[in-house]
């Protein structure tokens, strides 16, 4: 860690020319939690650590027209402690939940689980089914990008160099809509998930299905958004037979790798029943709102 420099800017715009002027291997520290595990271990070495929590924009948690802007560096803690973030986006609520330990999620943000680029980050199939959008600055401005196309590969993301995700922006919420997150684990806690699902519906009156989204973790290199899993629930009452399309749709969209989690064969059977169950938790949730 030699040479390593340390800047704890207060505004956006001193984090991003930071991020611009260094000609060297750069990070920012959000939480930490993946960062410092990184450097001690001799993974990354940056020359520059810019460390963002000083800025207010990425700390903040607001209501905004209709729906919810969640500063990307928010911690774990804050947003289990914002109640009706929590009402209104419950599956958010469960990603973030599972983010390792108290302790970690002390300091864990989203920002920080989305840009680390795990396709098993818990927070991130939540986000995407929920529809987030990524608010970005960087030196040629600010721009909003949908949160699935943040992640290009393991550890990899579209961000430029001097790109900051500032926050995520949750839309309102229809009557009648629910969201859930599920992973499997071999242990119960603290571990990385062997699939991970997202789903978030939207009933009309009589109970049919008008809108979801599905997304899958840790089966591809990364967060997966799966349409025809979506479709499979579209315009029925997810009764069974939508519920084992359902379920065909995302063992066929997996892409996993064989690890001492689980094999191939195993992911894509676990895809299959997870989306299942994540499904009907959701729906129990859209019938109570
Ligand atoms: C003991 C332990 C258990 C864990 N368990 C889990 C778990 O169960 N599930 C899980 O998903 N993760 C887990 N993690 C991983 C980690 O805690 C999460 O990925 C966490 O959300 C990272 O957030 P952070 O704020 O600490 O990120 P940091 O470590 O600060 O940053 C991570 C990466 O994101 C980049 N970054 C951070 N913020 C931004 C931003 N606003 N804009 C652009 N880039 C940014 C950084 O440059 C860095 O590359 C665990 C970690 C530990 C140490």
């Amino acid at each position: 860690m030699e040479g390593l420099r340390y800047e704890a800017p207060e505004t956006l715009q001193a984090a991003v020319a930071l991020l611009a002027a260094e000609s060297g291997p750069t990070r920012i520290l959000a939480g930490g939690t993946d960062v410092i595990v990184q450097m001690e271990t001799d993974l990354i070495e940056p020359q520059l650590l810019v460390d963002i929590k000083k800025i207010p924009e990425v700390r903040q948690i607001v209501a905004e027209n209709g729906g919810f802007r969640v500063g990307a560096a928010a911690t774990g803690m804050e947003i289990m402690q914002h109640a009706a973030l929590c009402k209104a986006w419950p599956g958010v609520l469960d990603g973030v939940k599972l983010i390792g330990s108290i302790q970690v999620r002390g300091r864990a943000s989203m920002g920080g689980n989305l840009c680390n680029g795990s396709p098993a980050a818990d927070s991130v199939p939540a986000l995407i089914t929920a529809g987030a959008v990524a608010r970005i600055i960087g030196k040629s401005g600010v721009h909003e990008v949908p949160v699935e196309q943040i992640p290009v590969g393991p550890g990899k993301t579209s961000l430029a160099k001097d790109e900051i995700i500032v926050s995520f922006f949750l839309p309102p919420r229809p009557a009648r809509s629910g969201d859930a997150y599920q992973r499997f684990t071999p242990r119960t806690e603290m571990d990385i998930a062997v699939v991970g699902v997202g789903v978030n519906l939207t009933l009309d009156a009589n109970g049919n299905c008008t809108a979801a989204r599905v997304a899958l973790g840790a089966v591809a290199p990364t967060v997966l958004l799966v349409k025809a899993a979506a479709d499979a629930l579209i315009g029925t009452r997810i009764d069974e037979a939508a519920l084992d399309k359902l379920a065909a749709a995302a063992s066929a969209a997996c892409r996993p790798i064989d690890d001492k989690r689980g094999t191939k064969e195993y992911r894509i059977k676990v895809a299959g029943v997870l989306a299942r169950r994540t499904a009907q938790q959701a729906l129990e949730r859209a019938r109570q709102n």
